[in-house]
């Protein structure tokens, strides 16, 4: 509630407000706030949300995805074992503790792996693969906060299991381009294949013992990644190390027919489907459970592709599900960060790059007298429930604020109930561009709305 003569402010230890009292001496009070890299999402904000979820819906509803969820809180070595030491999100950024039992438990940084626990803990392998499933959830790393950065954050995911068919890796491409295209905003897909665990693990080696005669000329970062998980060097972007990384070898050429012929097939599938991407061999997902396809999403605004934050990724990851104890199977997935697509939408709506889904209203009902205020919010109802979008004010009384606030909606019809329609069981139905009305009986307006609707 916003109380007049109030100053708030925060800092990180909370906030104080300052308020006026009855004699208007400033009084101060103590009210907590945020934590570190947390955010509410308000209204405001919402709104750049609201387009993805509904967007997420569909395209899981035409893709013929289901919905999982699993708790917030899980036993901590399941991300230790799967996304693997050495990696950023278990060495520096895991909300790990002991629970009340003693027992090593985290905020679930990722989702990956518990999907796959649930998929195999449930035996969802018994059921007809390939199993698509999908996922909208909170996700939690101590990272360092900064723009386009928080400490609890949403994902919307997909994953999908039982299928090493190159078609699996680009179906999802396209579904993750489509999540951002289908509300106008324009993105690009960074890819490249890692190959299978043999042959990357022949690159590792070569990697690293190129990079071994250039240590002393690497970043601290790099020395200590050289040690802990070489392919990481690929991710550096320090201006020292870059010379070092465009000369190092390339793991597209440590692969053998199969892995390649799996990597051409996703390409050409996505240049059938037209989506666009680039080729980028240095692109290799922090994560150690990858395998083959791995993919990153940035915005493109101008066809240019804006590297600085991605959107999102993913890739396949087949050998993770026997690594976690299923039977050997096959999986691939994405995960799209919803606060960056959230502000990816706002830039563009403020550049005019894209328009925000209007959430239109399709008619107002104003009364007039006391029977019709009894009246209206029965009719009210009944519109409503057949499918039409509704507003209303009973609390005000005059005819000219109510057309004002239609007016103010745009929608294009306003249903006017007076004393005397109240009576006879009619209702007037205004034309907002025209201001022509008619009278119609109440019991077939909803109808009469329906087919005026269908015919503007
Ligand atoms: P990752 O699992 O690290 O590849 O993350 C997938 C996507 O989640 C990223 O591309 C971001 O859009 C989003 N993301 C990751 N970490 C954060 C964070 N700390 N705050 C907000 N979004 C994040």
């Amino acid at each position: 509630m916003f109380i007049k003569n109030q100053v708030f402010k925060t800092n990180n230890a909370g906030a104080s407000i300052r308020q006026s009292d009855k004699k208007g001496k400033q009084k101060e009070f103590f009210k907590y706030t945020l934590l570190r890299g947390m955010h509410d999402i308000l209204p405001r904000e919402e709104k750049y949300w609201r387009p993805f979820r509904d967007n997420a819906v569909k395209l899981a509803d035409h893709f013929l995805y289901r919905q999982i969820e699993t708790p917030v809180l899980e036993d901590a070595n399941l991300f230790i074992r799967s996304v693997g030491k050495g990696t950023d999100i278990v060495d520096k950024e895991m909300y790990i503790f002991e629970d009340r039992d003693g027992k090593k438990v985290c905020l679930r940084p990722e989702m990956t792996a518990s999907v796959v626990r649930a998929y195999i803990m449930h035996g969802l392998w018994s059921l007809p693969q390939p199993l698509k499933l999908w996922y909208w959830a909170p996700m939690f790393r101590h990272d360092r906060p900064q723009a386009g950065r928080y400490r609890q954050f949403t994902q919307f995911g997909c994953e999908v299991f039982g299928s090493d068919d190159p078609a699996v890796d680009s179906e999802l491409i396209l579904m993750a381009y489509n999540f951002f295209v289908d509300l106008g905003l324009p993105v690009q897909i960074k890819i490249n294949s890692i190959g299978a665990t043999e042959e990357r693990n022949k690159y590792i080696s070569a990697l690293v013992e190129y990079y071994r005669g250039k240590r002393s000329y690497l970043c601290d970062d790099c020395k200590k990644r050289l040690n802990k998980n070489p392919l990481r060097l690929l991710d550096c972007k320090q201006e020292q190390c870059k010379p070092i990384k465009d000369e190092a070898p390339q793991i597209l050429e440590w692969l053998e027919s199969e892995s390649k012929g799996h990597f051409m097939k996703v390409l050409e599938y996505l240049d059938e489907l037209a989506i666009p991407y680039a080729l980028d061999h240095t692109l290799v997902r922090g994560l150690d459970y990858y395998n083959r396809t791995v993919f990153e999403i940035y915005p493109a605004v101008d066809g240019e592709m804006n590297t600085q934050g991605a959107l999102g990724g993913g890739g396949r990851y087949d050998p993770l599900i026997e690594q976690m104890g299923g039977h050997p199977s096959f999986g691939s997935g994405f995960s799209i960060g919803v606060e960056r697509a959230a502000q990816y939408l706002k830039q563009a709506c403020e550049q005019q790059i894209c328009a925000l889904p209007k959430a239109e209203c399709n008619v107002y009902v104003a009364q007039l007298g006391d029977q019709a205020r009894r009246n209206a919010l029965k009719l009210i109802n009944n519109i409503r429930n057949s499918g039409l979008k509704i507003d209303y004010n009973l609390t005000k009384n005059s005819l000219k604020v109510q057309l004002d606030s239609a007016n103010g909606l745009k929608v294009p019809y306003t249903l006017i109930l007076g004393q005397k329609e109240a009576l006879d069981g009619t209702i007037i139905v205004r034309e907002m561009d025209t201001g022509k009305q008619q009278t119609v009986k109440i019991d077939k307006v909803a109808e009469e709305l329906r087919k005026r609707l269908k015919a503007r």
